[in-house]
Order: C-alpha cells, then sequence, then structure tokens
C-alpha cells in the first residue's frame, strides 16, 4: 500500500521542512478506534487527575518554549513574537484555566423546577464526555487554533483526534509528543495528518466536530455532518471593523489599528480588517496609521527582535491579497503606503493602508486575511454602524470613542459576537467569556461555559419525592372530573 506524502514547506524561505503522511479513511477509523477505547480510562481520572496532566503539559510548553516557538515560526513564517505571544501563550494560559475550571463548569446542577406543574420534583443535570471530538484546525495559529480547542475537550474527559491544516502540521506532532512525555494515557490525543479528505473521514466517525477556518469549508463541514447528525461548533472566517470617533484617544486608536491590523501579517481571524474613522478625525488618525504603518519591518524572521511582520504562510492567500488590492485600486482606491508583494524568495506582502475605499470593494466586504488597512471616512456613529453591520460576517469589532459609555453604546449596535471598546481583539485571552461569531462568522462558542459544555452531553435527572407521590392523583381512567381538576388548577397557576 502506498502513502501519500504531503510536504512542509517554510513559506519564508521555501525550504523543505518534512514531509508527513496524508491518512486515508482506513488510517483515521484506526485512530478513532484507539481514541476510543482510550476514552473511558482517561474520563475516570476525573478533574483532579486529568488537571495534573495539562498542567505537566503547561510546564511543559514553557520549559520547551524555543523549540515550540521555533516549529511554529518554521512552518508558518511567522514572526518570533507572534508565536511566543499569541501562540505559546494562549496555550498555557489556556492550559491553566481549563484545568482549574473545567470542574466548576461541569460539574452536577442540583435545582428545583420553577413550574407549579413539576413542583416539589429535585432535578439533577449532569455533564458527561462525548467519547471522540475531532479537532479540524486552520494553518494561522496551529497552536492556538487547533490544539487550543483540544484543550477544553480533553480537561472534559474526551479523547481527542486533532487534523490540522495540511499548510502546518509539525506544531501538531509536536504537541502529540509532548503529551506523551506528559504522559497522558496512550490514545487519549492523536494527529491524523492530511487536507480534506483526512478530515472528512474524521466527521464521519466521531462524537462532535470543532472546526475552525474558512467559512467556505465550514458549510462543507455542516453539510458532512449533517449526514450523521454529529453534533459541530464552527469559528469561521471575519471581517472585523475598527470604528473611530471623534474625542477618541488617536494615537492609540492608530497603535490598536496598526497592530491589530498587521499581527501575524494580518492572518487573523480576530483582528483589524478595515477602520471607519469620523470625518473630524479622519486626516489626524490616517497620518498616524500610515507613518505607522511605513516604518514596520517586513520579511523573513530570524529570532526575536528581527521584523515586525512576517510571512503569509498559505500560497493561495497571497494572490487573494493582490487581488484584494487591484481590485480596490481599479475602482478608485488609492495605496497611501505598501501595496506589493515582496520581490525575492518567500512569500511577504507590504504592510498596506489603502484610503478613498467604499463597499463597492472586495478590500471592505471579503476577508482579506493579509497586512492591509483599508481606511474609510464617515460622517458619524449611525453611519459607521450600518456600515460595520453591512456584511455577511460577524466576528468581531472594535470602537474608540470619547468616552466608555458611548463606546459601549456604539459596541450594542454591532452584529458581531465580541466588541472591544478603546481596544482590539483582546477578549480572545479572556477564557471566562464565551467567543463566536455571528452571522457567517460562525455556529457556537468557544471559551466560557458553552466552550466546555459543548463537548458533553447533558443528561437530567427528575427526582419525584415519594412522600410528594402519595398525594397525587392517579392518572387513569380519564373521567369528566379529572379534566375539569386540569382546567382549574391551570386557570388557577396561569390566568393572571
Ligand atoms: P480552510 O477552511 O481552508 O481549512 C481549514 C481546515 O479545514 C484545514 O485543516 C483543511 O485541511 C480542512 N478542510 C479542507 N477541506 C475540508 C473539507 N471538505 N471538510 C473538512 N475539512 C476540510 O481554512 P484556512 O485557510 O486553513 O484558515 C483560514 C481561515 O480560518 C480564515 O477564514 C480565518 O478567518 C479562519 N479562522 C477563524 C478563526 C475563528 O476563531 N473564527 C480562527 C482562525 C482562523
Amino acid at each position: 500500500m502506498s502513502t501519500t506524502l504531503i510536504e512542509v514547506r517554510s513559506p519564508a524561505g521555501g525550504e523543505l521542512l518534512a514531509s508527513v503522511p496524508a491518512l486515508d479513511a482506513a488510517a483515521v477509523a484506526e485512530l478513532v478506534a484507539r481514541a476510543r477505547a482510550a476514552q473511558p480510562q482517561w474520563a475516570a481520572l476525573g478533574f483532579d487527575g486529568r488537571a495534573k496532566v495539562l498542567s505537566r503539559m503547561r510546564r511543559w510548553l514553557l520549559e520547551h518554549a524555543e523549540q515550540v516557538i521555533e516549529t511554529i515560526a518554521s512552518e508558518t513564517g511567522k514572526t518570533y513574537e507572534d508565536a511566543q505571544l499569541l501562540e505559546l501563550g494562549y496555550a498555557v494560559s489556556a492550559l491553566s484555566f481549563w484545568a482549574r475550571r473545567a470542574g466548576g463548569y461541569l460539574g452536577d446542577r442540583r435545582f428545583f423546577a420553577r413550574s407549579p406543574l413539576v413542583a416539589g420534583r429535585r432535578l439533577v443535570t449532569r455533564y458527561a464526555p462525548r467519547g471522540v471530538i475531532g479537532v479540524i484546525g486552520p494553518w494561522n495559529y496551529p497552536l492556538l487554533n487547533s490544539f487550543g480547542d483540544a484543550i477544553p475537550a480533553l480537561a472534559a474527559g474526551n479523547s481527542v483526534v486533532l487534523k490540522p491544516s495540511e499548510l502546518t502540521p509539525l506544531t501538531s506532532l509536536l504537541v502529540a509528543q509532548a503529551l506523551r512525555e506528559c504522559e497522558l494515557p496512550d490514545g487519549v490525543f492523536a494527529v491524523a495528518t492530511g487536507a480534506g479528505e483526512t478530515a472528512e473521514a474524521l466527521i464521519d466517525l466521531v462524537d462532535f466536530v470543532m472546526f475552525t477556518g474558512s467559512t467556505a469549508t465550514g458549510r462543507k463541514v455542516a453539510m458532512r455532518a449533517a449526514s450523521s447528525l454529529t453534533p459541530f461548533a464552527l469559528e469561521l472566517g471575519g471581517k472585523d471593523a475598527l470604528v473611530v470617533l471623534e474625542g477618541a484617544p488617536l494615537e492609540r486608536a492608530a497603535n490598536v489599528a496598526v497592530f491589530y491590523g498587521m499581527i501575524n501579517a494580518g492572518q487573523s481571524c480576530v483582528s483589524v480588517e478595515r477602520v471607519y474613522a469620523q470625518a473630524s478625525i479622519y486626516d489626524e488618525l490616517l497620518e498616524k496609521i500610515v507613518a505607522k504603518v511605513g516604518a514596520l519591518r517586513v520579511g523573513e524572521p530570524s529570532g526575536p527582535a528581527s521584523v515586525d511582520v512576517g510571512a503569509i504562510t498559505a500560497p493561495r492567500q497571497l494572490e487573494i491579497i493582490e487581488a484584494h488590492v487591484a481590485d480596490a485600486l481599479a475602482k478608485g482606491a488609492r495605496v497611501a503606503v505598501g501595496g506589493h508583494r515582496r520581490a525575492g524568495a518567500g512569500r511577504f506582502f507590504e504592510p498596506t493602508v489603502l484610503v478613498d475605499v467604499d463597499h463597492s470593494m472586495r478590500c471592505m466586504m471579503e476577508e482579506t486575511f493579509g497586512p492591509t488597512l483599508p481606511v474609510m471616512k464617515v460622517s458619524g456613529a449611525d453611519e459607521a454602524v450600518a456600515l460595520v453591520n453591512d456584511s455577511p460576517m460577524g466576528l468581531g469589532a472594535a470602537v474608540f470613542a470619547a468616552d466608555l459609555e458611548r463606546g459601549e453604546a456604539l459596541a450594542r449596535r454591532l452584529d458581531v459576537g465580541a466588541v472591544c471598546v478603546n481596544d482590539a481583539a483582546v477578549n480572545y485571552f479572556a477564557l471566562e467569556a464565551p467567543m463566536g461569531g455571528h452571522k457567517a462568522s460562525g455556529i457556537g462558542v468557544r471559551h466560557g461555559p458553552d466552550g466546555i459544555r459543548k463537548y458533553c452531553t447533558a443528561q437530567t435527572i427528575l427526582l419525584s419525592p415519594r412522600l410528594m407521590l402519595r398525594r397525587e392523583p392517579q392518572f387513569y381512567p380519564y373521567t369528566k372530573s379529572s379534566a375539569k381538576l386540569v382546567r382549574r388548577l391551570l386557570n388557577t397557576l396561569y390566568r393572571r
């Protein structure tokens, strides 16, 4: 039997890093069967036993930080700092959070029903692990967005089979090796390397699918999962807007626009993909943004502080970025700074600011996922709200206003999953709060109580105390008086 191999190449230098197998359906079935066999023993360890393994993993990541950062940076082409702060930083904080909080979110809930129709009954809701969770991840954050979603699934007592992006599988393979060293029982975590077909085979076999990726692939995942009625959550693309209104701290707004627009070379789901600035402060804000973007160093990263903006990880992404810039220019936009693919080896795009943009342009309506910032002038809050909401996406947004009250009032009018006021995107690190997209940006959430309960089945147990049962009438046979009794009961309880 021949195995198809996938070559993993450095986006920054182009060299071959490794080759990994593209697992077929039979190989995926084997991993899932092992994961299923190992899961009861993992669940039986309880929250404390599992927390010990997750805590060992947290320490492992910190002790091997350089190896982790190097692996991520080599296969994504991102800067040392983007790998360090966002990926490693998220992973250790998530390991700490779920190890401590899983038990609180998933412990039995005991309560009495409010409805008089079930008066006196006691209820227990319990959360049990589903079994095997299939996590399918993207290439832009191979640690944060793939292993990150596996952490609460494991903390809840599930096994996980992770299908990383075919462009960036090496980080996940390192994670699997690390978890073995941290004494995670055999089979509880496995990596299924491969592309779309491997992912499809996984969807057919698991008990829940956690997918992060593009909206187009998310639709395919939903359709595939529907045929076996497998539950799923989708974290999809975004077109996050930043709104800056009169009276806002402009220096801070410009810093945030540039940092969250350019971080990870613009390849972040929650980010700044478009800016709306009130006319009265537009020129001053634009001047600051252009100066800051113009000062950024782009190129092949080689350790800390070597560059500010790294490579474009996926070959097709570079074409999308170029197409969005070309489309904008053809429709009347101007480049204020940047605007071109960098010549030479590796995939790089100059940090770019586009002006004179409008909603006829792809750069304002579709996810660009690159180091580009289109800045549009608006008359005020009402126009900004209308334009932010004029999008098929609804992942995140950011608002800068004269004060927090006005910022929060504006935030409540935006049809997106999370809004930061005087900030952007950092809500991703607030693991207590649900994070998920509206509209075509997703279904379901990660983080918060629902971010771990989705990996569980909820079972309700109703307990009728024997004492109470003695006082209740028999059900059958139905008589005229029983109908009258029910009518009187309903009128007494619910007439008012
Ligand atoms: P993608 O949709 O191309 O691929 C994602 C994953 O799906 C990969 O592992 C891929 O192999 C797999 N896949 C491909 N075909 C499949 C199929 N038919 N069925 C099931 N899986 C299949 O996405 P990408 O280009 O790797 O990632 C970038 C996208 O991810 C962007 O749109 C970005 O906004 C989004 N993203 C969203 C979040 C979020 O939290 N909302 C986070 C990170 C990235």
